[in-house]
């Protein structure tokens, strides 16, 4: 789920943003430079089992057909989807810019409840384990986007997720055909801008006010965009005549945008006049309505906030505890203040100034893989694959603004593609900025920041769930999973004694998943108990000891999302509850490293029903 809708409703957010003078602008905020905790997913190379060469005589006879209805589905789903087809690296109908109108909607819920009567006659307790898996994954696939479309209806109340930059940004920008060719699809698509922004402003009836101005935020990038298409094709050797219509349709696409801005304008005006906007806030029903679908964890939302909030009284005792053993060392004669959220938050911030120079910034990361790799491997944690070495790269220049760090798998499509973990630079920040950068990740942060992105976070999950080849999972899989496992590896380092398991080091990763907790406690407090603007940036500077810019963006992050800021813990608390239980029911049998690698084997399926597989 997250791999498509998420990823990209987050790309399209954030790629309006990126490109050209808008990341600039954006930098110069000095907000993007922070390494972003999600993996930036671009899906891993899988393969399907083509139907015919699936039929080798012990493949039960349900997985044969549930193989074969997949190729099917996934035919479908990207002819109705352009959009999410291009996110996952197929290209064959990039051409297509769907309008966005009630025509589109009603064929989009026909091919869900078309496919739905078709999956839920399939029998998945007669199927292998990772068909069954994906059937639940599909189902909830199609659940989750009906829900979307009949009930949440972000068509109506969010502006922002009308944008046109991420798509041409992919088409443009990757290599999967000859330039000119990628330029006629591009010519072909831009044909249906105006179409585009018209049936979004017929769409648009009562929006929030943050995401219209997200929206009016965007558009400067959806505009750059345009002007980048414009430069590669006038340098193109695409004909006179094929450049004319180029123009003509650029004209009309600015123009579209142009008056889409000064509608979401006018609008804002009135809604302000009449008071009348939609809240942000979206609600206890809605929320957990969401959570369900979006998280698929045992928990409910509630239960969820409830062990964030018993979490977050532990990580902060231990914070106490470590900062009153550290004070004499690193405070010498610096008189210790009674409040403790003030004393730990010193002591936070004499650490930090221990961090690498900003040229060392990117060095120091390709030189920390290879260690997190012996740690793992000595300390029978997991077996990891020594001759797929993870390649350490600058992000490239028309990604940057969208994450600090990312890993960045090609997708199910591309599968020739190699994997990286993309570092932005600290090169275009000022002094202060970068200052600011490598004081956050300094050099414990740093640290925890490889392990979660890289070993044996994100990139050693990818590696396992690529030896269970599922286009499903990879494609829909679960984000809880996939977030939660990176969130349990920091906590797996920990307990093997990493970073020689010194106070300074468990004092920096306290503050780490303290801000994990922190994610679910405001997104729970914000949509669903109405927790003000002041009551979270005090949970967030204060009491989780955060910068100002790092609260301002998480608040402007919690107003335009909901329930995948929780998807961090959720997954993670679900992971060290299933290992507790393994370890009751298994006893001296119970073995960490095979633990790990069974957990790791089902792909990225949620955890609940990896729970299940494993009894
Ligand atoms: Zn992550
Ligand atoms: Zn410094």
């Amino acid at each position: 789920m997250m791999k498509t809708k998420i990823a990209l409703a987050l790309m399209l957010a954030a790629f309006a943003l990126t490109p050209a003078d808008a990341a600039q602008k954006k930098k110069k905020k000095g907000r993007s430079a922070k390494p972003a905790r999600t993996v930036q997913v671009k899906k891993t190379p899988k393969k399907v089992a083509a139907p015919v060469a699936a039929a080798v005589p012990q493949i039960p006879r349900a997985d044969r057909a549930f193989d074969a209805a997949t190729i099917q589905f996934l035919n479908a789903l990207w002819r109705i989807d352009p959009a999410s087809a291009i996110a996952a690296g197929k290209y064959d109908t990039a051409a297509t810019l769907q309008v966005p109108n009630e025509a589109s909607r009603i064929a989009r819920l026909e091919f869900i409840n078309e496919w739905l009567v078709r999956l839920n006659k399939m029998k998945p307790q007669e199927m292998s384990i990772r068909q069954r898996t994906d059937h639940a994954l599909l189902v909830n696939k199609l659940e989750s986007d009906r829900w979307t479309i009949e009930t949440f209806r972000p068509w109506q109340w969010n502006p922002a997720m009308y944008s046109i930059a991420g798509p041409i940004d992919y088409i443009l920008n990757t290599e999967y055909a000859s330039k000119p060719q990628r330029l006629r699809t591009l010519l072909r698509r831009l044909a249906n801008v105006p179409a585009y922004y018209k049936a979004a402003q017929e769409n648009i009836t009562n929006p929030t006010r943050e995401h219209t101005r997200l929206a009016i935020r965007q558009a400067p990038g959806n505009l750059a965009i345009l002007d980048e298409v414009e430069r590669a094709m006038r340098d193109s050797t695409l004909s006179n005549a094929e450049k004319k219509l180029f123009r003509q349709r650029l004209d009309a696409a600015h123009i579209a945008i142009k008056r889409y801005v000064f509608f979401l304008e006018m609008l804002d005006r009135q809604q302000v006049a009449a008071n009348s906007a939609r809240p942000f806030r979206i609600g206890k029903a809605l929320y957990d309505q969401k959570f369900a679908l979006e998280i698929q964890s045992a928990s409910s939302a509630e239960q969820t906030y409830q062990k964030a909030l018993a979490a977050r009284d532990e990580i902060l005792a231990r914070m106490d505890g470590l900062s009153d053993e550290l004070w004499p060392k690193v405070m010498q004669g610096v008189q210790k203040p009674a409040d403790r959220f003030q004393k730990i938050g010193m002591v936070i911030d004499r650490l930090s100034q221990n961090h690498v120079r900003r040229e060392d910034f990117l060095p120091e990361i390709r030189r920390q893989i290879p260690q997190l790799q012996e740690f793992v491997t000595s300390h029978n944690l997991l077996t990891l694959d020594p001759t797929k070495p993870l390649e350490v790269r600058p992000t490239p220049v028309y990604q940057r603004g969208v994450a600090g760090a990312s890993i960045d798998a090609p997708g199910p499509y591309r599968p020739q593609d190699r994997t990286y973990y993309n570092v932005t630079p600290l090169d275009d920040l000022t002094p202060e900025q970068a200052e600011s950068t490598l004081r956050e990740y300094n050099h414990w942060m740093l640290q925890v920041l490889n392990i979660h992105e890289a070993i044996p976070g994100h990139y050693a999950q990818l590696m396992y769930a690529n030896r269970s080849p599922s286009i499903v999972k990879s494609l829909f899989g679960n984000g809880a999973m996939v977030e939660g496992w990176a969130v349990y590896g920091e906590r797996m380092m920990m307990e093997a004694g990493y970073g020689d398991a010194t106070p300074e080091m468990w004092l920096m990763y306290s503050k780490w998943i303290l801000r994990t907790v922190t994610n679910t406690i405001l997104d729970y407090s914000v949509h669903v108990l109405g927790m003000t603007e002041a009551q979270a940036m005090d949970l967030l500077q204060r009491q989780a000891f955060q910068t100002r810019s790092q609260a301002t963006e998480k608040w402007h992050r919690v107003q335009v999302s909901s329930v995948q800021l929780t998807s961090y813990f959720s997954g993670y608390s679900e992971i060290m509850e299933l290992r507790e239980q393994r370890k009751r029911a298994l006893g001296d049998r119970f073995n960490l490293k095979e633990f790990h690698e069974q957990l790791l084997s089902y792909g990225s399926a949620p955890v609940k029903m990896v729970a299940e597989l494993m009894q």
